[in-house]
């Protein structure tokens, strides 16, 4: 924890943490020793671990990269903090140290963590490039090998994209997978805790603590066991040798990934990573996914619909920032609202507020909740012919800080590979694949059906 403290220190100017606490930090870490002496195990006990800053805790403050919540700080710990952590409510906790809090792009809408009320946060392997995002980071610290592990949430994409940026390895699991419990809601149908990593065995391990139903406390949660995912990962599937350990495992690569929206020297990494599945006994099969394209207008009119409603309890009364002047009770939550929020936010609460108004509803909100249920089928239909699905992460490498700024179409276009597995909540991870332009890391998505987390970590590992 002292050794991973000062790093974080001199690595500050990668703006990966928003808050350290280093006399917390410590204070934890002595606990720990205290256990260990005691003879006491848990899984994580004394490892140095950072939050998303959209998962609330009670020892740091949480501000979502807004500056809405500046100085906020919860009464209570997320339900996957606690559960990495001390523990609480019947769960023993897995015991890491928790360091601070990750940047993140405000409440967790943006793909470059270049949408923070606090600054961006910076690629390790380019710092003019952005890390990904919104869990940018919690990538950057992992990458920067700052923290062994960090947790992000993903609703379109912010695990899995910023981990392929980064070079690092990181899974969205099942919806209803992770307690939501203290996850600062963007879209609650989408949102999802997840871990990210150097490797598919360290998320395997946080996910093990992290998964498990919280019935009290999110009804959304999964009526689902915790599991260990990491028993099990360096043995072959069942029938396979060891020369060929994911033999019988049938890897669905869907053709709509494959096509020119994606940059060549993604694609080549990509192509690559799959003939090493080959080698490793796996079988390709072609699959189609013919909703691909409309993932993007259905996301970015479901996610900002949720996001309008998530929003409204920022009013200037209950938490956080209040504007200091204003008349009458009305022109509070303007300015509060004007000044707390920045663009991108704004942007998406007015989408959100008109594609759920009188007469847009049946136009806008539910023609894209009936194309989410088409992406789910279109899923389903895939995965009557493979295990797993694979393809690219992001069409392209970390973009430069501010290069679409002006542009946040550009920035949802780029979204294409990771809102079709968020829209049918099933669980996808990134895994690194090599690199692309100007040697930046490329990452694989790995897709599976609900609830084989298990599935996805084996086969990721055995890449690995
Ligand atoms: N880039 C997507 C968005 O801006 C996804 C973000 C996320 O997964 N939190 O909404």
């Amino acid at each position: 924890t002292q050794a991973l403290l000062a790093r974080v220190q001199r690595h500050a100017a990668l703006g990966a943490f928003l808050a350290v606490d280093e006399e917390a930090a410590l204070r934890q870490a002595r606990a720990a020793d205290e256990r260990l002496a005691r003879g006491e195990r848990a899984p994580l006990l004394g490892v140095p671990i950072a939050h998303k800053d959209v998962l609330v805790t009670r020892d740091w403050p949480t501000t979502a990269g807004s500056r809405m919540l500046a100085g906020y700080r919860s009464p209570f710990d997320a339900t996957v903090v606690a559960r990495l952590g001390a523990g609480g409510d019947g769960h023993p906790g897995a015991g890491a140290v928790t360091l601070g809090k990750l940047n993140c792009d405000e409440f967790a809408m943006g793909s470059g963590n270049d949408l923070s009320a606090y600054g961006p946060a910076r690629n390790p392997w380019d710092p003019s490039r952005v890390p990904g995002g919104s869990s940018g980071g919690s990538a950057a610290a992992v990458a920067a090998r700052l923290v062994p592990a960090a947790t992000g949430t993903d609703t379109g994409g912010s695990i899995r994209q910023p981990a392929a940026f980064c070079g690092v390895t990181g899974i969205k699991p099942t919806y209803g997978r992770c307690s939501r419990y203290g996850l600062i809601a963007y879209a609650s149908s989408l949102d999802q805790a997840g871990p990210i990593a150097r490797s598919a065995r360290d998320c395997a391990l946080l996910l093990s603590a992290m998964a498990g139903p919280d019935p009290e406390r999110d009804s959304t949660s999964l009526d689902h066991p915790a599991e260990d995912y990491a028993r099990g990962l360096d043995e072959a599937l069942p029938g396979a040798s060891a020369a060929r350990p994911l033999q019988g495992l049938r890897i669905g690569v869907p053709v709509e990934y494959f096509d020119d929206r994606c940059s060549a020297d993604v694609l080549a990494a990509v192509r690559a990573a799959l003939a090493e599945f080959e080698r490793l006994g796996a079988t390709l099969v072609e699959v189609r996914l013919p909703r691909t394209e409309l993932a993007i207008p259905a996301y970015y009119i479901i996610a900002p619909a949720e996001a309008s409603s998530n929003l409204s309890r920022f009013d200037g009364v209950r938490y956080g920032h209040r504007a200091a002047q204003y008349a009458d009770l009305f022109e509070m939550y303007c300015r509060t609202r004007g000044e707390g929020f920045g663009p991108e936010v704004q942007r998406r609460i007015l989408i959100g507020t008109y594609v759920l108004s009188h007469g847009y509803y049946d136009a806008y909100y539910l023609k894209a909740q009936q194309i989410r249920r088409l992406i789910a089928q279109d899923f389903l239909h895939a995965f009557e012919r493979c295990d797993l699905i694979a393809g690219p992460v992001a069409p392209t490498v970390a973009w430069r800080i501010g290069e679409k700024a002006d542009d946040p179409v550009s920035a949802y276009l780029a979204d294409i590979y990771t809102l079709p597995a968020s829209l049918a909540g099933l669980p996808g991870m990134s895994v690194p694949a090599g690199f692309g332009a100007d040697g930046l890391p490329v990452g694989l998505q790995l897709i599976g059906p609900h609830l084989a987390e298990r599935r996805l970590l084996h086969a990721a590992h055995q890449f690995q």
